[in-house]
């Protein structure tokens, strides 16, 4: 068998998105699972809009997420140029836009762009789906001259046959069926500009780079007939596709920019402080699954484990709370001196203050419960901020007499203004059953009451661990 290569094609009109992330994880996870190339192709071709650092932070992204390549722009393979404008410099495309249009199955039009917008028009208000009606398909060979010669811009479009069947059989959705009718008119294989097209310069290019999968959103599943049409045109050996379905957001729809709620970009899961490894283990199981009931996977496992067959025909939702878990998963499995090194700078951000032996210890009481590193900011407030305690509305209140708040901050304040009472973890402890003792409290009626005095906060670390850390003099300070 071929060997198997196959490509992620980012167009840097953007930072890397989850969706794309996702696209290139799972070529990267096919790849690997099959000894094969994992190839990261630019499609460069839409200038206007491409952006600064496109190409450079979708690479810097996708390795931090742990994904490597075999050939791409900053690692040259046999199959170079990896970005499709130095590809159309080197004139690749070339023999196969002349070979098209000397078979007759690709012709120049010099429709105006103003002629085109008409015709849509027209057909939009005839209730038509718009569709190129071929006016320049039969030009005279003594036409064509002519207006090359007084100098009429033009495009290159591709002669669609008609009523003809396009079939594949999608490594994911099965067999999927176009009719050429259905699909669009003849359609632009060069633009005006003498650039390709996206769906002309894509089957080139995986032809050239000997792509053998081509594994992408279903988004561009009606893509693919015009591709194959050009592959049959050519000749040319057509690719095993398929189409993963979309991610869509916890309402079901596709993930939108007003999707609030869900990060969508994985620069900025880094710069909160994610850990990459358990980010990788959470888009792996987006749209895919192991078959087992597990959720914790190595990069090795999943390597190992990844089968296309199981890529799912429906909808990916993006479930945040599977995210959280998963990332606190990694977050209580990271080694202690990762796990600092991950975290503090956020502090450090924060606040401009030292790693010492007290700050350690903060770091450290949050390890099992933050999922990402700047999480740590928000969840130690009370050491480094002051803050107001407010009993109102929490609901285990409604069970305590209201003289009882105050007879617990009595008893804690009594006890620890003794000089000789020292604040340690083992001392809280008897503090709190000294507070059982006295007041007849038990369950959530004494911890939680006790937890929001001292600490301002209704959930949160060991307590004991807490107040230790937080001293008698602040504790002094929160209860007053
Ligand atoms: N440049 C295309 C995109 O970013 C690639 C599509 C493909 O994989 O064929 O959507």
């Amino acid at each position: 068998m071929d060997k198997i290569r196959v490509r992620y094609a980012p167009s840097p009109t953007g930072y890397l998105h989850i969706g794309n992330a996702r696209t290139a994880l799972f070529n990267y996870l096919f790849a690997k699972n099959a000894n094969g190339d994992f190839i990261i192709r630019v499609e460069d071709t839409d200038i206007a809009r491409n952006i600064e650092n496109g190409v450079e932070s979708q690479l810097s992204n996708l390795s931090w997420l742990g994904i490597d390549w075999n050939e791409s722009v900053d690692k040259e393979g046999n199959y170079g140029p990896y970005n499709q404008l130095k590809r159309v410099e080197e004139g690749l495309y070339q023999t196969f836009i002349d070979k098209l249009l000397e078979e007759e199955k690709a012709y120049k039009c010099f429709c105006t762009s103003e002629e085109l917008e008409e015709e849509a028009t027209r057909q939009k208000e005839a209730g038509q789906i718009p569709k190129y009606q071929g006016k320049c398909r039969h030009l005279l060979k003594e036409e064509i001259e002519e207006k090359e010669k007084s100098g009429i811009d033009y495009t290159i479009r591709f002669k669609v046959e008609n009523d003809i069947d396009i079939k594949w059989d999608d490594i994911v959705k099965g067999n999927v069926l176009f009719n050429s009718n259905d699909v669009s008119g003849d359609f632009n294989i060069v633009k005006r500009d003498g650039i390709p097209t996206y769906n002309f310069a894509v089957v080139i290019d995986d032809h050239l780079m000997e792509i053998s999968h081509v594994l992408r959103g279903e988004d561009h599943i009606s893509n693919t007939p015009k591709q194959i049409m050009i592959y049959n045109a050519l000749g040319l050996s057509v690719p095993k596709f398929g189409h993963m379905a979309l991610i869509v957001n916890q309402e079901g729809k596709k993930l939108s920019k007003r999707d609030g709620g869900i990060i969508q970009f994985i620069g900025q899961y880094k710069d909160l402080g994610y850990i990459p490894e358990a980010m990788f283990n959470f888009i792996s199981l987006l749209g895919w699954s192991t078959g087992t009931e597990e959720e914790i996977f190595s990069k090795e496992e999943l390597i190992k484990l990844f089968d296309a067959n199981r890529l799912s025909k429906s909808s990916a939702k993006f479930d945040v709370a599977k995210l959280t878990w998963i990332n606190n998963m990694y977050m209580k499995s990271l080694d202690e001196d990762k796990y600092i090194e991950l975290v503090y700078p956020f502090l450090k951000e924060e606040y401009n203050i030292d790693l010492d032996k007290r700050v350690e210890k903060i770091l450290m009481l949050y390890k099992n419960q933050i999922s990402y590193g700047k999480e740590i900011v928000e969840v130690s407030t009370l050491f480094f901020k002051d803050f107001e305690i407010s009993l109102e509305g929490k609901e285990f209140l409604e069970t305590l007499e209201s003289g009882k708040v105050e007879e617990i901050k009595k008893i804690i304040t009594n006890k620890i203004s003794e000089k000789k009472f020292e604040l340690s973890a083992e001392n809280v402890k008897e503090l709190i059953n000294l507070v059982k003792e006295e007041t007849g409290l038990k369950g959530k009626n004494l911890f939680m009451p006790i937890r929001i005095l001292t600490t301002g906060q209704m959930h949160g670390p060991e307590l004991s661990d807490t107040l230790e850390i937080l001293g008698k003099d602040n504790l002094l300070k929160n209860l007053k």
